[in-house]
């Protein structure tokens, strides 16, 4: 027997009922035992000391944050040679993608990204009645022709994660600046780079320098990855003074919490934590990368990457789904993202050296290798 109940009420606007809640990466297997998670691009170095430290002094809790994060956009500024008006502080860089898609787009506009970025995009052009357009890729990276031919009328936002979540491809600054050349003026190109600090430290200054150079670009940066402070909820933006009014304008009034202010100030001041995340990312992704170039008589292969984590394909007798439940069974969250449209494939975070280790046996296992 079936029982129809009447459509709910208040009902939704129609572009609200589209909408589809973001999925986070998974931490626990199918019978609910703990995993350690190589799911949600984490640092597994954990924080900086000395922003676990901040957090440690503790705080009033009955007071109010400071509403404009005025310390910490200063530091902000002075490790990334920017001017501290400049930036917005967010809740996340989440709370300002939203912002600038918000403050730029509504009903019958487009907002345009990659076909393989970042799931929250669709979400949050969805959020304001946009529509979300994909371009194609062009072996999992970002098309620049292709972007700039899927740019219409009703374009408003562009949105360009780099490296982008799930492959980790990135466009260099060359690819970046031709996208922004070719793309009309009253057209918004956000280049969200919440890896950043995991690429080349000669490339990590180009879309600042753009971001200063022009009115419609605006560049995301957080503290979320290679901070390692993803539960504190600190995210940041760079643009024109205008870009900056409008996110300004739209933000939470205190949106950025009194420890979040505080162990993003002191994570800043430990940029030896950065450099070692990096340095162990860069190796681990080398070593992870191997062993998979390894399997492919087996039909496995890795995009490159230059992010914390690897796309993995599945592409022979070995299925993405046996390796999801291979690595599980092994201990470890890894993120499946056929509703991206990769049934073949795995996203695996970078993990700490003993795990990867782990990772690779489980893997070469599953093809019938010596592990
Ligand atoms: C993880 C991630 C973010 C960071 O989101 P926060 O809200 O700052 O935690 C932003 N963009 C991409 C592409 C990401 O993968």
């Amino acid at each position: 027997m079936t029982i129809t109940r009447p459509q709910p009420k208040p009902w939704p606007k129609p572009w609200i009922e589209q909408i589809r809640a973001y999925v986070p990466g998974k931490s626990k297997s199918a019978s609910g035992q703990p995993l350690t998670k190589l799911s949600a691009n984490e640092n597994p170095l954990g924080s900086s000391p000395a922003a676990r430290a901040a957090l440690a002094e503790g705080h009033n809790p009955a007071d109010y944050p400071d509403p404009d994060a005025r310390a910490l956009r200063e530091a902000i500024a002075a490790v990334h040679g920017l001017d501290p008006a400049g930036i917005v502080c967010g809740t996340g860089s989440g709370e300002l993608l939203h912002c600038a898609v918000q403050a730029l787009a509504g009903p019958g506009d487009e907002v345009l990204a990659s076909r393989y970025s970042f799931s929250l995009y669709p979400l949050l052009a969805h959020k304001v009645g946009a529509t979300p357009v994909f371009a194609e890729d062009d072996g999992y990276a970002a098309s620049v022709d292709n972007l700039l031919a899927a740019v219409t009328p009703q374009t408003r936002v562009v949105l360009l994660d780099n490296p982008n979540n799930p492959v980790g491809s990135f466009l260099p600054p060359s690819e970046v600046a031709r996208l922004h050349a070719a793309l009309p003026s009253d057209v918004l190109l956000v280049v969200d780079e919440a890896y950043g600090e995991y690429v080349d430290p000669a490339h990590q200054h180009a879309a600042f320098e753009l971001a200063a150079r022009h009115d419609n670009v605006l560049v995301s940066r957080t503290f979320s990855k290679a901070y390692g402070l993803a539960s504190e909820r600190v995210g940041w933006v760079t643009g024109s003074p205008h870009l900056i009014d409008l996110v300004n304008r739209l933000r939470g009034a205190f949106n950025v919490s009194v420890s979040g202010q505080k162990a993003a100030l002191a994570a800043l001041g430990d940029q030896d934590f950065v450099t070692a995340s990096r340095t162990h990312n860069t190796a681990e992704r080398a070593r992870l990368a191997e062993a998979i170039a390894a399997l492919g008589n087996h039909g496995v292969s890795a995009s490159p990457s230059e992010a914390n984590f690897l796309l993995v394909h599945f592409d022979g007798e070995v299925t993405a789904a046996q390796a999801l439940d291979a690595l599980s069974d092994a201990g470890y969250a890894v993120r499946h993202l056929p509703s991206q449209g990769l049934p073949n494939a795995l996203r695996i975070t970078i993990g700490k050296s003993d795990d990867m280790t782990r990772v690779i046996a489980a893997l070469r296992t599953l093809c019938g290798e010596a592990a």
